[in-house]
């Protein structure tokens, strides 16, 4: 599945036909894990929960967008632990699956589960391994990366291999995606692996250039975005995940 290796069991089951990554990883001697993001029906999620006997501490949500927290319902049924996204994304997440319940009459699980919040600097633990939940909004406001020092960093949709995600949502912002990318993202190690909400791994050193690049136009503060940059900006941004109860540009981000 991955070119890498890792002190913890990862597995990937990708959702949806927007290829979401549901993330489960856990300690297989401590048999303890969490989840992060669950766009997509939670079937084979929940069947390999129960065949490992694992005990989920914590689903963690990388922010609101329906790829990524469908199916809520299924797995709070299931999981009897905490689900959390951020706070600023808390409005994002409720009114993305009440648009779902409202339009789709023959969709499994339709429910809209209240969640609670997490924050940035708070620590996540599975097992003898522990990260710490990084803020870095700009795909969407409350949008998370999930950081383990050394090994790994899960950044939903705030970068991908070879791209950023788009700025089209309530309360995106461009500006604020690219301070994200800058202040939060570009200062980790290149060695470190990025598992992003969609698609493959990729690592910090790998995409450095690319970042660097779209980054570079980055207004002083207090100033605006300028359009005449040579640095890539919307073009370049990718991600499947337009929210569908404010425009009507869904199907324009899909990847090939
Ligand atoms: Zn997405
Ligand atoms: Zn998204």
């Amino acid at each position: 599945m991955s070119r890498f290796h890792f002190p913890f069991e990862l597995e990937i089951f990708v959702v949806t036909e927007l290829e979401s990554n549901s993330i489960l990883l856990y300690d297989k001697d401590e048999k303890e894990g969490i989840i992060v993001d669950c766009g997509g029906s939670q079937d084979k999620v929940v069947q390999r929960v129960k065949e490992l006997s694992l005990k989920i501490n914590h689903v963690y949500y990388t922010h609101g967008h329906f790829d990524h927290v469908d199916f809520t319902g299924q797995l709070a049924e299931y999981l009897k632990c905490p689900i959390t996204v951020h706070s600023r994304d808390q409005s994002v997440y409720h009114k993305q699956l009440a648009f779902k319940k409202r339009i789709c009459k023959v969709c499994n699980d339709t429910s809209v589960p209240d969640i609670l919040d997490h924050h940035e600097g708070e620590e996540f633990h599975f097992g003898r391994f522990k990260g710490t939940i990084i803020h870095t909004p700009g795909h969407s406001p409350g949008s998370c990366s999930f950081y383990i020092p050394d090994i790994l960093i899960m950044t939903g949709d705030t970068i991908f291999a070879q791209g950023v995600g788009h700025t089209r949502g309530p309360g995106a912002s461009r500006i604020m995606l690219k301070e994200s990318i800058k202040n939060k993202l570009l200062i980790l190690n290149d060695g470190l692996i990025v598992l992003p909400g969609h698609g493959p791994f990729t690592t910090i050193g790998a995409e450095r250039k690319y970042l660097t690049q779209y980054v570079s136009d980055l207004p002083q503060k207090g100033s605006e975005c300028t359009s005449s940059s040579s640095a890539p900006s919307a073009s370049t941004e990718q991600c499947p995940c337009d929210d569908p109860t404010s425009s009507s540009q869904a199907s324009e981000n899909k990847k090939s």
